[in-house]
């Protein structure tokens, strides 16, 4: 049977965009049915409260444990959510992106979950761990191009002449609203939430929590990115879409390049605040959380911890949480990590 082609449309930014992607918001109520989805497939995660931050900053801080999650961060929740509602014709078909990391292997799970393909993208030199991670879930990896750009240029390619749905880096309403998830979880364990923080890399998280815990409860919502890599901080500034150059950060999972459209009108409209933090300041912060909690995160969850020095005044006495996101710390950057000590 010949499956029907897509044509890729108009980009409001720099990326690919077919006709399929609705880059209307999703609401508060998207969230709330994203929670019923992944009721079946994913467990609350723990809210646990640091005894460390709390002390350190006379405050009451919380991590919510997003690296429990099945694939090791939260990006399951959102990739979950829109394999659950996929259209027939392209879960016969497939699904493809372009991932080195924590997206592809998210991808991978849910298509296994919901009896479809998943193929991911990865430029070469790719570690093969992380290969061998996608494809131990029964992901289809693709080593193609120099970089993430050229990986992504391959699975846009084959999803318009194949029919494989492109599953975008930032443009998918239903993984904004499945990321929201937790910030749900969030404001049902602790109402009394003063402010929330989150690392922001192409603005899922940023988006879904101001949407979830920033509309029903009083918390502010604030966002933090790697100053190297700022895209998303810039637009969100400034309503421009501009991409930078290079994308090269420690914290890889929050390297976006490009800033994308979706994620950042919702920010632009939803988001209380937005800060950028240091290389040094990053690699440090993933250093003290092995130190202080024995908690090995990546580079990406960093940034919100960076941020709260600067505000000490501003949180004291506060409840805040803060999701640790994922704990898929490449070895060379563990080794990094502990030589920082
Ligand atoms: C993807 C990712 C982020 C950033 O999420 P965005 O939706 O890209 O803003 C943060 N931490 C980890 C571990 C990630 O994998």
């Amino acid at each position: 049977m010949a499956q029907p082609t897509h044509e890729r449309v108009d980009s409001p930014d720099a990326s690919t965009v077919f006709e399929y992607h609705d880059l209307t918001p999703p609401t508060t109520a998207d969230i709330y049915r994203a929670r019923q989805t992944l009721h079946d497939h994913l467990p609350r995660t723990p809210l646990v409260r640091s005894e460390w931050l709390s002390a350190e900053y006379h405050a009451d801080i919380y991590l919510k444990r997003e690296d429990t999650l099945p694939t090791g961060s939260f990006k399951i929740r959102g990739v979950t959510t829109l394999l659950a509602n996929l259209d027939e014709e392209f879960r016969d078909r497939g699904v493809v992106t372009a991932s080195t990391g924590n997206y592809g292997r998210a991808l991978a799970q849910a298509a296994r979950w919901f009896d479809t393909e998943a193929i991911v993208a990865v430029p070469e030199g790719t570690g093969q761990n992380r290969i061998d991670g996608i494809e131990r879930l029964g992901g289809r990896v693709k080593v193609v191009g120099d970089d993430y750009d050229d990986s992504a240029d391959w699975a846009a390619k084959i999803a318009a002449e194949e029919g494989y749905r492109y599953v975008h880096p930032g443009n998918e309403r239903l993984v904004i609203a499945g990321t929201g998830t937790a910030g749900l979880e969030i404001a049902e364990s602790l109402p009394e939430v003063d402010a929330v923080l989150g690392p922001v890399g192409a603005g899922s998280i940023g988006a879904g929590y101001s949407l979830s815990v920033g509309a029903v409860t009083d918390a502010k919502v604030i966002g933090a990115q790697a100053a190297s890599v700022d895209t998303a901080y810039r637009a969100w500034q400034t309503g421009d879409l501009v991409p930078q150059e290079e994308a090269d950060t420690f914290a890889d999972g929050i390297a976006a390049r490009v800033p994308y459209a979706l994620p950042v009108q919702v920010m632009r409209e939803e988001l209380d605040g937005m800060y950028t933090v240091s290389e040094e300041a990053i690699v440090e912060t993933v250093a003290a959380m092995f130190r202080e909690e024995h908690i090995l995160m990546e580079g990406a969850c960093a940034p919100p911890f960076a941020v709260l020095d600067d505000f000490r005044e501003d949180i004291t006495g506060k409840t805040v949480a803060i999701p640790v996101t994922g704990r898929n710390l490449p070895t060379a950057k563990v080794e990094r990590v502990m030589a920082s000590r």
